[in-house]
C-alpha cells in the first residue's frame, strides 16, 4: 500500500515490541525509522560470550498463547531461528532444597542460539516485508527528547558524540515507561492527560543477571532451570544451564536475583553482590567454585520486569500527532506480552496515520 506522506514513523527501541511494531508498519508502506541506543538489537532478549560460553541474561525462554504471536513464532521455527526447549522447569522452594520437577505441558522456547535469535530475525523480515518502503534501524543512536512542534513529532538524538534531531509523523516509544515519560518531558511534549496518569502508575522490578561459565558440568537437573517461589528465603529467582538449554558448548549457568534483593543491592559493589549471589548458587556447582568457576559477568537490568501491567496493549498519549507507547507493561507481561503489544501499536499507527 503507497503512502502519500514522506514523513517516517520513528520507533524509539529495537526490542521484540519495537520491531514488532515496526514490522506492521512497513507491512502497511509506512517509511520507519528504529533508533537503539544500545550496540545491538533485542533489548531484554540478550545474548552474551562470557569467555567461550555463551549466556542468556535478560529472558530466559517465551511461551507462546496467542495467535498473533503464535503465527509469527511459527514462522521464525521454520526459519530455524527459534525452537522448543521443554516443558517446564524444576521448582525450588528453599536455598539448597529439594528441586521439584514440575513440567505442566507447556512449551516453553527459546532462541536456537540464544535469545536475540527472535529479535535477529524480525529484524531481516522488515527488510523483506517493505513494499519499496526502507525501514532503517540505528543502534548506537540514543534518544533523548520527544517533542511536538505542530503536526510534527521532533525527536532529538545523540549517537557518537553529534546531536540530530528528526522530524517524523508519529513515534512509538518502547523504552521502559518511566523512561518514556522522561523523553516527553525532556521534549516538553504535552501528553493527555488520562494517558499520562496511567503511565505514571507502571513500576518495574531491578534484576542483577550474573553468568558464570563452569569447568565442568553443572548440577542443574534437566531440562537445564530452577524457578524458586517466590517466598523463597534466598536472593535467587532462576538458574539456568545455557549448556543444557543448547545454547552453549561450554559450561555455564545464568542466575537471576530476585527483585527484594536487586532492589536492596543496587548501588552495592559488583563484587559484593557477585560473591552474595555465587555463594546462593553453589549447590548447583560441582566443586569449590573458586576453582571450577573459571569466569564471571555480572549485568545489572534497573527495569527488568515489570510490577504493574496495564490493561490496553498500547496506550496513545497523544494523538495528534500521535505518541504511542507499548511494551511488556501493556497488555500482558514477558517477550508475548512485549510483542503483542507491539504490533497492536503498530496496527493501531498504520490505520490512525491513513484516516
Ligand atoms: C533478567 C530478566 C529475565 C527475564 N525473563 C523472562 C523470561 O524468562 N520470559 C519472558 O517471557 N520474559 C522475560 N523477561 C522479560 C522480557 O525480556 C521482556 O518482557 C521483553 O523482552 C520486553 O521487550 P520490550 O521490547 O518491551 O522492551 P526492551 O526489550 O527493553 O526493549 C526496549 C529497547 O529500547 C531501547 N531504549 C530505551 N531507551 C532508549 C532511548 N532513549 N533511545 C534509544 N533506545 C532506547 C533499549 O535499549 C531496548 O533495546 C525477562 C527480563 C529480564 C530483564
Amino acid at each position: 500500500m503507497p503512502v502519500t506522506n514522506a514523513l517516517p514513523v520513528v520507533v524509539v527501541g529495537a526490542g521484540i515490541a519495537g520491531l514488532c511494531a515496526a514490522g506492521e508498519l512497513v507491512r502497511a508502506g509506512r517509511r520507519v525509522l528504529v533508533v537503539e541506543k544500545s550496540r545491538g538489537i533485542g533489548g531484554r532478549m540478550a545474548t552474551r560470550r562470557v569467555g567461550g560460553a555463551v549466556c542468556d541474561h535478560g529472558a530466559q525462554f517465551f511461551t507462546v498463547r496467542g495467535r498473533a504471536f503464535g503465527g509469527l513464532v511459527t514462522d521464525a521455527r521454520a526459519a530455524g531461528a527459534v525452537d522448543t526447549w521443554c516443558t517446564g522447569f524444576g521448582r525450588a522452594g528453599s536455598i539448597g532444597g529439594a528441586v521439584e520437577p514440575a513440567p505442566d505441558g507447556h512449551a516453553r522456547w527459546r532462541g536456537t542460539r540464544g535469545m536475540t535469535d527472535l529479535p535477529k530475525w524480525l529484524l531481516e523480515h522488515l527488510a523483506a516485508d517493505g513494499h519499496g518502503e526502507p525501514c532503517l534501524v540505528t543502534t548506537n543512536a540514543k534518544v533523548a527528547s520527544i517533542g511536538v512542534a505542530g503536526d510534527r513529532v521532533m525527536v532529538a538524538v545523540e549517537s557518537e558524540g553529534r546531536a540530530a534531531t528528526l522530524e517524523a509523523a508519529a513515534a512509538i516509544v518502547t523504552a521502559p515507561v518511566p523512561q518514556a515519560l522522561d523523553l516527553f518531558a525532556a521534549g516538553d511534549a504535552t501528553l493527555d492527560v488520562e494517558a499520562r496518569v496511567a503511565l505514571g502508575t507502571v513500576a518495574y522490578d531491578p534484576c542483577f543477571a550474573l553468568m558464570l561459565v563452569l569447568d565442568r558440568p553443572s548440577l542443574v537437573p534437566p531440562p537445564g532451570g530452577i524457578q524458586f517461589a517466590a517466598d523463597s528465603p534466598g536472593p535467587l529467582a532462576w538458574i539456568a544451564d545455557n549448556m543444557q538449554k543448547g545454547i552453549s558448548t561450554v559450561p555455564a549457568l545464568t542466575v537471576h536475583a530476585t527483585g527484594d534483593f536487586s532492589r536492596a543491592h543496587f548501588d552495592a559493589p559488583p563484587e559484593a553482590v557477585t560473591a552474595m549471589l555465587l555463594d546462593a548458587a553453589r549447590p548447583w556447582i560441582d566443586g569449590d567454585p573458586a576453582t571450577v568457576v573459571v569466569e564471571r559477568s555480572l549485568h545489572r537490568w534497573k527495569f527488568a520486569l515489570p510490577t504493574t501491567v496495564l490493561e490496553s496493549p498500547l496506550v496513545v498519549a497523544r494523538q495528534d500527532p500521535p505518541l504511542v507507547c507499548c511494551g511488556d507493561a501493556f497488555g500482558g507481561p514477558r517477550v508475548e506480552g512485549a510483542a503483542s503489544s507491539g504490533l497492536a501499536a503498530g496496527r493501531w499507527l498504520a490505520r490512525r496515520l491513513t484516516t
